[in-house]
C-alpha cells in the first residue's frame, strides 16, 4: 500500500524531503503545506535581491508548485497553514485560503515549518517602518521602501548574518547605513578578537557600528523614525531593518503530543523523529546536537536544513538514515572581505567547560609572488590530545575553501596533526606548497608540544606588568610605524648579537608582525634559558584589540551617494565625491612592504606642496603603514579606503595642520640621519643594505652609505670602461666582480647559482632587483660615498662608477656619523 505523506513547509528542508522522497518512492502520495504564496525559493539569497546584486526575481525562485507537480508528482498547496495535528485521529488540521478549514489524514508527516523573526514587545515596534526579513513578501516589501524617493538612511539592528548582509546591501544602495549590536560585538559565532576585522570592514565602508547598546523605544515622526538605544543615544532614520534574531514558528504544535524544548524547537532523535510515531522534524524549528560538544543546540543553517530533509526522507522510504549533529559551518561576505567558521568557538567551549588551546596564523591566500594574493586571518582551535574544536578565517581572499577542509577535518573527528599531513592542491595562483591549513597544523603541533609558549594579544596586554618583558622582533621601521606601548626593539635578525640586553629574570612576551619571526625569536631565546611566550598572530592581532568601530551622525539629512534610475530602480553611478580629484596616481599594486612606502615617497616628492597623490596598493599592510607614514613624514592622508582587498589612499603633500611641507627641519635631520659603511662586495650584503637604506629614506630620514674596499664593486659600472691604469691596477680591476651583477652570495652561492636563484625568487615575489634598489636609493636621495682611499688602493677611477655616487673621505663620513642615530657596518 502507498504511503500519505504529508510535509508541513515548503521551503528548505520541507521541499528537500519532498524531492528526495519522490526518488526513493515512485508509489507515495506526498501533499506539501506551505502557508505563503511561495515554496523553494532561496532565503539566502534574499539581502542580494535588495540590493541588486541578484537583478530578477525570478532567480529567487527555485522551485514553483507546477514545476513541483511536473518533475516530482507533489501537491502542493500553497496559502495552506496547518494549524494543528492530532496525533490520535492521525490527521492535520489545515487553513486554506482557498478551500478553508479542513482536516487531512496521514501516514507520515515532515515537519519543516523553520523560524520567524524576533520581534520585542517595545514601544513603537509596529511601525511601518521597521521591517523583518524572512521570505519574499517581507523581501518585496523592503525593496518597494527602498526604491521610493527620499529613502536615505537605514539603521539595521541586529548584527548576525542577516543584519550584517542587510547592512552591505543597503549600503549598495546607497544608503546611509547604521549597524545597532546590542551585544559587545556582532556575529556571535566568531570570537571578538577575530570578529573586529568584520566590525572594521564596516566601518571601513561607511557603516556606522554601534556595539553593546540595544534599542529601548522607536517613535514614528512625520517623515522618519526616532531610535532610543539604552545609552540614550537617539538616532533618526527612514528604515529600520530588524534583524535580532528567530524563533523556531511551532507555536501550531503546543496543543499536540509533539515535545518541544524549552524555547520551543521540536525535540527528534538522529533519525530526525519526534516524540510522536511518524511525525518527522527538519530544519530552523528543531533541536539539534552540536557535532562538537554534543550538547543541545539549535543552529539554523540552511545546509542543515536541506540534510535532516533529506535524512528524514530516507527515513520513511525505509533507509536507515542518521543525522550526527550541526557544526555550524558558515560563512559572509562582508564587502570584500570572507569571514567563515566551524565548529566551536572559544565562547562555546567556555560555556561548555571543555579546555582548549588557540592558535592564530595571518598565511597568505595563494603564493605571494603571484599577484593577487591576500593575508587571512585563520584561528584554530583544538584540545590537548589536538582533536580539533572549531576554526575561524577571515580575510579578502582564499577563506572558503580552508574553512571548509578543516570543517571535513572536524567532521571526521581530526587532529592538528591530519591538517599538517593533508596533500592539498597548489599551484602559485592557488596555494603555497604549504597551504595554510597546513601551516595551521604545523604551529598548533608547535604549541603542543611545548616548543612554543603562546599567550593571546590580550592576555599579554594584561600579564604585561612587573615581572616580564615586551620585546617586539620586527625591523627598526616596522617598530617606528608602530609598536605596543613599552615595548623594546630588537630585530630578529640582531637578536643573538643582541641577548645580553635581555634580564634573564623576566618574562619575554615577545611578537613580531604576525607571528612567524616571533617563533624564531622564541626559539632563539628559549634554547637560551629565557622564559618566553610568542603573543598569538602578532602585532596584527595585537593591534586589532584597540579598534573600536565609528559611530555615523545619524541626525543630518543625508543624501544617497548613488542616484537610483527611477524608472528600473537600478543604482546608476557613483555621485562624484572629492576622492576623485587628484593630482597623481600611483599603482603599487603586488609589491610588498616596504615597495609600497619606496614607491610613495618618490612621487610625493615629485609634487608640489597641497597636491594629492593617489595611491593603490594591495599588500594588506599598506593600510596602517601609510598611516604611520604620513604621520611621520608630515603629509595627509586624505582618505583611505579598501575595495575586495585593494587599498586606496589619497595623500596630500605637507601638513593640514600647519601648513608645514614634509622636509625636516635641519634640526630634525640633524638628530635623525642614518649612515653605513658597506664593506662587503657579496650579493646578500648588498641587498640588505639597499633595502635598508630605501626604507630608512622612504621614512623620510637622511641616509649615507660609505662604501669601503670590496663594497666599491657593488658601485661598479657593468662595461669596460678605458681609463689609464698602472698594471697591478689593471690586474686588480680584471679580477674584482665589474658592478651588481656578478657580485656571489655570501653563502650557498654554488658557482653562481646561488645568486641567480634569488634574483629569480625576488623577481617572482616583485622584490626590486639590486639595480631597482640602487636606482631608487639613489632617486630618493640616499647619498652613496665611495671612500677615496679604498679606490686609490684598489685602482678605481670614479668613471668606473655609476652616475651619481660622489666621493669622499672618511672625514667626510665620519661626520655624517656623528649626526646620525643609527650606524651600520655591512
Ligand atoms: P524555511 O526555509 O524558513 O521554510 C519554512 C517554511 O514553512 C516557510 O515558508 C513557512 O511559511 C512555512 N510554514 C511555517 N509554518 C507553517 C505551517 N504551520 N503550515 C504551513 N507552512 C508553514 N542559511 C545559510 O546556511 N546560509 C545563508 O547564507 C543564509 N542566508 C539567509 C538569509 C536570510 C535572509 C534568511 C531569512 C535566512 C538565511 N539562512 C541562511 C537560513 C536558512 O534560510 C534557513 O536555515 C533555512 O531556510 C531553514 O529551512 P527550514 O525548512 O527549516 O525553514
Amino acid at each position: 500500500m502507498s504511503k500519505k505523506v504529508l510535509i508541513v513547509g515548503g521551503v528548505a528542508g520541507g521541499a528537500s524531503a519532498a524531492a528526495r522522497l519522490r526518488r526513493l518512492d515512485e508509489s507515495a502520495e506526498i501533499i506539501m503545506f506551505e502557508r505563503d504564496e511561495y515554496i523553494s525559493f532561496a532565503n539566502c539569497g534574499l539581502p542580494y535581491y535588495i540590493g541588486e546584486t541578484i537583478k530578477e526575481r525570478e532567480k529567487l525562485l527555485v522551485q514553483t508548485p507546477e514545476s513541483m507537480k511536473s518533475r516530482f508528482n507533489i501537491d502542493v498547496r500553497i496559502n495552506s497553514e496547518v494549524i494543528g495535528v492530532d496525533t490520535n485521529k492521525k490527521v492535520v488540521m489545515v487553513r486554506s485560503k482557498e478551500k478553508g478549514e479542513y482536516q487531512e489524514s496521514y501516514d507520515y508527516i515532515v515537519l519543516s515549518p523553520g523560524a520567524r523573526a524576533i520581534k520585542p514587545t517595545i514601544d513603537g515596534i509596529n511601525s511601518k517602518r521597521i521591517f523583518t526579513l524572512r521570505n519574499i513578501p517581507d523581501t518585496d516589501n523592503i525593496k518597494a521602501y527602498v526604491d521610493k524617493k527620499g529613502i536615505n538612511r537605514a539603521v539595521v539592528i541586529g548584527g548576525g548574518f542577516v543584519g550584517v548582509e542587510m547592512a552591505e546591501n543597503l549600503k549598495d544602495r546607497g544608503l546611509e547605513v547604521t549597524l545597532v549590536e546590542a551585544a559587545p560585538h556582532i556575529m556571535a559565532p566568531f570570537d571578538s578578537d577575530m570578529v573586529v576585522l568584520v566590525e572594521k570592514e564596516l566601518a571601513d565602508n561607511g557603516v556606522g557600528v554601534i556595539l553593546n547598546d540595544g534599542v529601548k523605544a522607536f517613535k514614528d515622526n512625520e517623515s522618519s523614525i526616532e531610535i532610543t538605544l539604552n545609552s540614550g543615544t537617539k538616532l533618526t532614520t527612514d528604515l529600520v531593518i530588524l534583524a535580532i534574531g528567530v524563533f523556531p514558528d511551532t507555536g501550531f504544535l503546543k496543543d499536540s503530543e509533539i515535545k518541544l524544548g524549552a524555547k520551543g524547537h521540536i525535540l527528534v532523535n538522529e533519525k530526525m523523529e519526534t516524540s510522536a510515531a511518524n511525525i518527522f522534524a527538519v530544519g530552523d524549528a528543531i533541536e539539534v546536537v552540536d557535532f562538537v560538544n554534543k550538547q543541545n543546540t539549535a543552529i539554523p543553517l540552511a545546509g542543515p536544513a536541506n540534510k535532516q530533509g533529506r535524512i528524514a526522507a530516507d527515513n520513511i522510504a525505509g533507509l536507515s538514515t542518521s543525522y550526527k549533529g550541526t557544526q555550524g559551518t558558515s560563512i559572509l561576505k562582508v564587502f570584500g572581505l570572507t569571514a567563515a567558521s566551524t565548529g566551536n568557538n572559544e565562547r562555546t567551549l567556555q560555556r561548555v567547560n571543555i579546555p582548549y588551546k588557540v592558535i592564530t596564523i595571518h598565511p597568505s591566500s595563494h603564493a605571494s609572488y603571484y599577484p593577487g594574493s591576500f593575508t587571512m586571518t585563520l584561528k584554530l582551535i583544538f584540545n590537548e590530545d589536538g582533536k580539533i574544536l572549531g576554526a575561524q578565517g577571515i580575510g579578502y581572499a582564499g577563506v572558503d575553501k580552508r574553512i571548509d577542509v578543516i570543517a571535513t577535518v572536524i567532521r571526521l573527528g581530526g587532529t592538528v596533526t591530519d591538517l599538517t599531513e593533508l596533500e592539498l592542491c597548489y599551484a602559485p595562483p592557488f596555494s603555497s606548497a604549504k597551504d595554510p591549513v597546513n601551516m595551521a597544523g604545523y604551529v598548533a603541533e608547535n604549541v603542543l608540544a611545548g616548543r612554543v609558549d603562546v599567550i593571546t594579544a590580550e592576555e599579554s596586554l594584561a600579564n604585561n606588568q612587573g615581572n616580564s618583558l615586551l620585546l617586539d622582533v620586527r625591523t627598526e621601521d616596522e617598530f617606528k610605524n608602530g609598536h605596543l606601548e613599552g615595548a623594546v626593539n630588537i630585530p630578529l635578525d640582531s637578536l643573538r648579537g643582541r641577548i645580553g640586553e635581555l634580564d634573564k629574570s623576566k618574562e619575554i612576551l615577545e611578537y613580531c608582525q604576525i607571528g612567524l619571526r616571533g617563533y624564531v625569536a622564541s626559539r632563539i631565546l628559549t634554547q637560551n634559558g629565557f622564559k618566553v611566550k610568542n603573543i598569538d598572530g602578532g602585532y596584527k592581532c595585537a593591534l586589532m584589540l584597540d579598534f573600536k568601530p565609528t559611530r555615523v551622525d545619524n541626525s543630518g539629512n543625508t543624501q544617497r551617494t548613488t542616484s537610483i534610475d527611477s524608472d528600473t530602480q537600478v543604482v546608476k553611478s557613483e555621485v562624484e565625491t572629492g576622492v576623485n580629484n587628484y593630482d597623481k596616481s600611483l599603482d603599487a599594486c603586488g609589491l610588498c612592504c616596504p615597495g609600497p612606502l619606496i614607491q610613495v615617497k618618490a612621487s610625493i616628492d615629485q609634487l608640489n606642496d597641497g597636491q594629492i597623490l593617489k595611491v593603490t596598493a594591495s599588500d594588506p599592510g599598506f593600510y596602517e603603514d601609510i598611516k604611520a607614514w604620513c604621520t611621520r613624514t608630515n603629509n595627509e592622508l586624505v582618505d583611505i579606503g579598501r575595495d575586495k582587498g585593494m587599498i586606496f589612499a589619497l595623500i596630500r603633500k605637507g601638513n593640514k595642520f600647519n601648513g608645514q611641507t614634509n622636509s625636516f627641519s635641519s634640526d630634525t635631520m640633524l638628530k635623525d640621519k642614518k649612515t653605513m659603511v658597506v664593506f662587503s662586495g657579496e650579493l646578500d650584503k648588498a641587498l640588505a643594505s639597499f633595502i635598508i637604506a630605501n626604507g630608512a629614506v622612504a621614512m623620510g630620514k637622511k641616509v649615507t652609505m660609505f662604501f669601503t674596499f670590496w663594497g666599491l664593486n657593488i658601485l661598479r659600472k657593468p662595461e669596460k670602461i678605458f681609463v689609464k691604469k698602472s698594471l697591478i691596477e689593471s690586474m686588480f680591476g680584471f679580477m674584482m666582480p665589474r658592478g651588481s651583477k656578478k657580485l656571489k652570495l655570501s653563502k650557498m652561492n654554488m658557482m653562481g647559482m646561488g645568486g641567480k636563484m634569488i634574483r629569480m625568487i625576488m623577481k617572482n615575489k616583485n622584490i626590486n632587483s639590486l639595480e631597482e634598489l640602487i636606482k631608487s636609493a639613489l632617486d630618493s636621495g640616499v647619498e652613496i660615498v665611495a671612500c677615496s682611499m679604498t679606490m686609490d688602493l684598489m685602482g678605481l677611477k670614479q668613471e668606473e662608477l655609476i652616475d651619481g655616487v660622489k666621493i669622499g673621505g672618511v672625514g667626510y663620513y665620519l661626520g655624517e656619523a656623528e649626526e646620525s642615530n643609527v650606524n651600520l657596518f655591512i
